[in-house]
């Protein structure tokens, strides 16, 4: 389970923004969803606005998660884990086009990003009392059923085939980012500017909060009540993948729940990747890639693209920071 790595940081001094009517409406839920935390909150015109914008948004959310979850053996998403090497399968439209999404995301980031991780991921139990690490020679056996070149994908059909029978496709990197954009576009189609969504630490901030940015804490990887950095948010998302959101020591060394597609073991090149960008489903993807990439191949995929900015621990605790965000 994902823990919640940013803390909303309220403000108090409300003021009205010039040319918008006040927000006397306010609607707000915490609650779980995708097997982790789930924080939703609404400024309105009126209550009974902010009321259905939060009940629409958790009805998006909650219609995402049965057909993305890995959880429930009958979802979508695992009908074409359990056909696997036997036959495509169709599936809605959403999940076709974020499978499609995280194939090119995955040629993007040179395959550190990879939903067909899960391949390698299953041979790891971080939430078994006493978790074991796989042996050598079973890890690489398992990596035959890694590589996001095994997703046949047909557009006509809408339809997805996993070429090996022990191939899986996991999507804990990119589905909370995905809803929380959708929830977001739900609650603006009422008419809000002013929302947050916060899935477990990937939050989506739009306008503002009692007239000021929000401003998120971004959790110390190595101190658990401590934030190594506050970032104001408006119009934009921000995501944080950690090796302390589930891991376990063995031998004096961390084994976390990000895989490297490459080796099929545990990624151990950063304590922890945020990453700001436009869309939630963006920024939640690139956070997991560059926490694969490590350091210095991630910070160049965040300097290369457009709209994204990041801050990367690495495992001695180094910062690094990219220049549009230093500002
Ligand atoms: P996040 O906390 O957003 O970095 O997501 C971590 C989750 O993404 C894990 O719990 C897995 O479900 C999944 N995952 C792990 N490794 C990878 C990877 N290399 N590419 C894509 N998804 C991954
Ligand atoms: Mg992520």
């Amino acid at each position: 389970m994902k823990s919640l790595l940013c803390t909303l940081i309220l403000t108090s001094n409300a003021f009205t923004v010039i040319g918008q009517d006040p927000d006397s409406g306010h609607a707000y839920h915490k609650g779980n969803v995708m097997g982790s935390s789930l924080e939703i909150e609404i400024f309105g015109v009126d209550q009974e606005t902010c009321d259905r914008a939060l009940k629409d948004a958790l009805q998006e959310i909650n219609r995402i998660d049965r057909m993305m979850t890995d959880w429930k053996a009958e979802s979508p998403l695992m009908n074409i884990n359990h056909n696997a090497g036997k036959k495509p399968v169709s599936v809605p439209d959403d999940l076709y086009l974020l499978i499609e999404r995280s194939v090119q995301l995955s040629r993007l980031t040179e395959g550190a990003f990879d939903i067909t991780f899960a391949g390698a991921g299953k041979l790891w139990n971080w939430r078994a009392p006493s978790p074991e690490i796989p042996e050598p020679g079973v890890v690489q056996k398992a990596l035959q059923n890694v590589g996001w070149d095994g997703i046949q994908l047909n557009k006509p059909e809408k339809s997805v085939f996993l070429k090996n029978p022990g191939m899986r496709i996991g999507l804990g990197a990119i589905a909370p980012g995905y809803a929380g954009d959708r929830a977001i576009r739900k609650i603006r189609s009422h008419g809000i500017r002013n929302a947050m969504v916060n899935m477990s630490g990937e939050i989506l901030a739009i306008g503002l909060k009692n007239g000021e940015t929000w401003k998120i804490g971004i959790r110390h990887p190595r101190k658990e009540d401590e934030n190594i950095a506050m970032i104001p948010l408006s119009n934009l998302a921000i995501a944080t993948s950690g090796d302390y959101e589930r891991y376990f020591i063995k031998n004096g060394k961390r084994y976390c729940h990000i895989i490297d597609p490459r080796t099929g073991y545990p990624a151990n090149l950063c304590q922890s990747v945020t990453i700001t960008a436009p869309h939630m489903v963006v920024a939640d993807a690139l956070s997991t890639a560059v926490f694969v990439l490590g350091p210095e191949k991630g910070m160049a995929l965040i300097e290369k693209m457009e709209g994204v900015e990041g801050m990367i621990v690495d495992t001695s605790g180094n910062v690094h920071v990219s220049p549009g965000l230093k500002k």
